[in-house]
């Protein structure tokens, strides 16, 4: 099956923090979107991997992706090497996406800007032909993605574009919500995380709220490229 947007991340739950209103929006212009966890968060505070991987499918099953697979790499310890770039490869040559989006270039969890240069450098090597690949015993051919993107997840990193997600807000939220071990719930016993509070919650909404504020919608995410942003006719803007 072959993808238009692969969205990556180091752990289940950044796509939906990052980037579920952007992937909503072009599920629903019909385009195929998957979505490739790094790791299971094996070693976060609350839940358990299990846990985890039921919540990231019902999230999965929200936003309606046509693909989500999880590299099985090590919370906290994967590493940028030719291992696991090579794993990365496989996958962005099994589903050819135009458009990678993949985690901020720098954030609070060090896994994010480890997992966002490794997806990078995976992405510009995928078109490497002498790099040799095999799905199911099959030679692979090489596949680069025309474009990179990073989603802004803990950190408020200015972007470089932003999307209109207002009428995709619920859903992000509903996707955001089916982590219900991870985020904020007044009659949860688990121990109190950075991210398990109120005002984390909140943060997802007035975050959004205020780059859409600054582009004169009610909602918007935010992005950061590798190259210059180039577009057709400067009327495609909005
Ligand atoms: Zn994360």
């Amino acid at each position: 099956m072959k993808l238009d947007i692969l969205a990556i991340g180091a752990h289940p739950d950044d796509v939906e923090l990052g980037c579920a209103g952007t992937i909503a929006k072009e599920i629903k212009n019909g385009k195929k979107v998957g979505i490739l966890d790094l790791t299971r968060g094996e070693l976060g505070t609350r839940g358990t991997p299990e846990i985890r991987s039921q919540e990231s499918k019902k999230a999965s099953d929200i936003l309606g992706v046509s693909i989500r697979e999880n590299l099985d790499f090590k919370d906290a310890f994967f590493k940028n090497d030719q291992e696991h770039q090579l794993e990365i490869i496989k996958k962005i040559r099994t589903y050819k996406p135009e458009i990678v989006l993949c985690n901020a270039i720098t954030d609070r969890h060090i896994d994010h800007g480890k997992g966002s240069k490794l997806v990078s450098d995976a992405c510009f090597l995928s078109g490497l032909k002498k790099i040799e690949t095999k799905d199911n015993a099959m030679q692979q051919a090489p596949w680069r993605p025309k474009l990179v993107y990073h989603y802004i997840q803990w950190m408020p990193i200015e972007p470089d574009f932003v999307v209109d997600i207002s009428d995709h807000m619920d859903t992000k939220i509903k996707s955001v919500m089916a982590y219900g071990s991870q985020f904020y719930d007044a009659d949860s016993k688990e121990p109190t995380t950075p991210i398990s509070s109120k005002n984390f919650l909140d943060s997802i909404e007035y975050r959004a709220a205020d780059l859409g504020r600054l582009i004169g919608v009610r909602y918007a995410e935010g992005f950061t490229v590798e190259r210059y942003v180039a577009v057709d006719s400067i009327f495609n803007l909005i």
